[in-house]
């Protein structure tokens, strides 16, 4: 990977000065751990830890657990008992030396271990640091950077087993193997535009055409991916919409009853909101607005198909809640009204009551309808049969390297829409150094995945929405 392609901004920052941070949840614990990286660490380390058998972790072997105390070298108080991972550059997560001191799990041994560690020589790490020296020493790229965050986050297993897989590299194979074709394409066309008179057995315009076709192709599976990838990662927006008393309340109480299986804080959001999220067929599926839905048993029923038709708008997925059991009001004929077919599924509540709702009746095309009793639990395996259907309507979930980051699909996108231009004018008679533009502007926006083209103010904004000690 060529880092120094970018290497003007983001490495001219980058020092090995020896970084440290509690890198486990504040909180009590069995165990916590304090890491360093950098130059010093091993230095630093072996200035406040004393073993029985006097080892020294600059002279252990790599890869090594040592036992000890961490102990305040001017006075000799020992701080905490802990074992001491040693992991020397270049085989670490940084590529740099690594200390790990593994304490025992409360704030104070913690605090109390970090701050001697930073009063001995460390500085305190930035979110994401370690991560961003690993991808700056070339041990991870941009891609598989972001995917240790997605492995933390994720919601479900599904989502879990995607980001595993691109932290392994399945992504950026791909994206790498799309951008080395693009790379000789490009070499082609050069040598053309540099000696046009010259038979370098350069290939024929339709040749290129249809390198550039395979490619195109290949960017369009990924992008496809991303449909079902998106979602994994981000989870679905989904609106419990209807008017008061049609249920919304029990049916979002049945639910979770059955799937509360994910209480987790959005990251990267400044509220600090607890949401509510249901694992649906392993779709995290977070609910908008709840506690807005909640109040709305309390508001004037304006103000209720006010929020309802605001969540419609903004939310990935409906559910529209009618009540099986009445007749249709004017408020569900105008919600109905406003529901987009593709993304709305109607919940036909209170099926254990004598039924009087006709949706055809009042003229209205047969969507996709469930009926459920959120009062007896009953239908809510089809509803949830019909949410999994409707996020992923036409949508893959092949199990090669899924897209779940849409940062990527806009970069597969300006790829693929360059490559496209290319494959377009390459028939015409677009001159040469023009088609090398297409070409050029393509393999920037892959590179931009990899981290080998990227900006450094995106490079910033993706390692700030990790956790410090990561
Ligand atoms: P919301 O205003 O749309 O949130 O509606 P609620 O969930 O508060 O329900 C309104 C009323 O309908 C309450 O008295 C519920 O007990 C009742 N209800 C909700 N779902 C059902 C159902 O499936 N069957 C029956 N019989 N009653 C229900």
């Amino acid at each position: 990977m060529a880092l120094w392609y970018y290497g003007t901004v983001a490495l001219n920052n980058h020092t090995d000065d020896t970084i440290a941070a509690i890198s486990t949840p504040i909180g009590r614990g069995g165990i916590g751990i304090v890491r360093l990286s950098g130059r010093d660490a091993l230095k630093i380390a072996d200035r406040i830890f004393v073993s029985p058998k006097k080892k020294k972790i600059s002279t252990s072997p790599s890869h090594r657990i040592v036992y000890g105390h961490i102990t305040e070298p001017s006075t000799g108080e020992i701080i905490d008992e802990v074992m001491v991972s040693i992991m020397k550059a270049p085989r670490t997560y940084t590529r740099e030396d690594i200390v790990e001191i593994n304490c025992h799990g409360g704030a104070l041994p913690l605090r109390r271990v970090l701050e001697l560690v930073l009063r001995n020589g460390a500085r305190a790490a930035g979110p994401g640091e370690f991560t961003q020296r690993a991808f700056l020493n070339g041990r991870l790229d941009l891609a598989q950077a972001e995917a240790v965050l997605d492995v933390i986050n994720a919601m479900t297993v599904q989502g879990q087993k995607a980001a595993v897989e691109q932290l392994r590299g399945g992504l950026s194979v791909k994206i790498a193997a799309a951008r080395e074709e693009l790379i000789e394409l490009t070499a082609f066309l050069e040598a053309y535009i540099d000696f046009p008179e010259e038979d370098i057995g350069s290939l024929t315009a339709k040749e290129m055409t249809q390198r550039a076709l395979k490619i195109s192709d290949s960017l369009r599976e990924l992008i496809e991916s991303s449909g079902y990838g998106v979602i994994l990662r981000e989870g679905l927006r989904v609106a419990i919409a209807g008017r008061p008393n049609v249920g919304k309340s029990s049916l979002l109480n049945a639910l979770l009853e059955h799937d509360r299986a994910i209480v987790t804080e959005i990251p990267g959001t400044t509220r600090d909101v607890i949401e509510e999220y249901l694992n649906i067929g392993g779709l995290p599926i977070r609910i908008m607005d709840t506690a807005g839905i909640r109040e709305v048993e309390d508001l004037a029923e304006k103000e209720g198909v006010r929020r309802s038709l605001r969540a419609m708008e903004e939310a990935d997925m409906v559910l529209l809640i009618l009540d099986g059991s009445s007749e249709l009001h004017e408020t569900d004929i105008e919600l109905i009204g406003k529901a987009k077919t593709e993304n709305t599924i109607f919940v036909i509540n209170k099926s254990d009551l004598e039924q009087k709702i006709d949706i055809e009746g009042a003229g209205f095309k047969p969507a996709p309808s469930v009926m459920v009793s959120a009062k007896k639990g009953t239908g809510l395996d089809s509803l949830k049969e019909k949410i999994v259907e409707t996020a992923l309507h036409g949508k893959t979930c092949g199990n090669s390297a899924v897209v779940t980051n849409t940062r990527h699909v806009h970069s597969l996108r300006k790829a693929l829409a360059s490559i496209e231009s290319f494959i377009t004018e390459a028939s015409g008679k677009t001159p040469p150094e023009f088609l090398a533009v297409e070409l050029r502007d393509a393999l920037d926006a892959l590179g931009d995945i990899l981290g080998a083209t990227t900006p450094e103010d995106i490079l910033e904004r993706i390692f700030t929405k990790f956790c410090i000690g990561k």
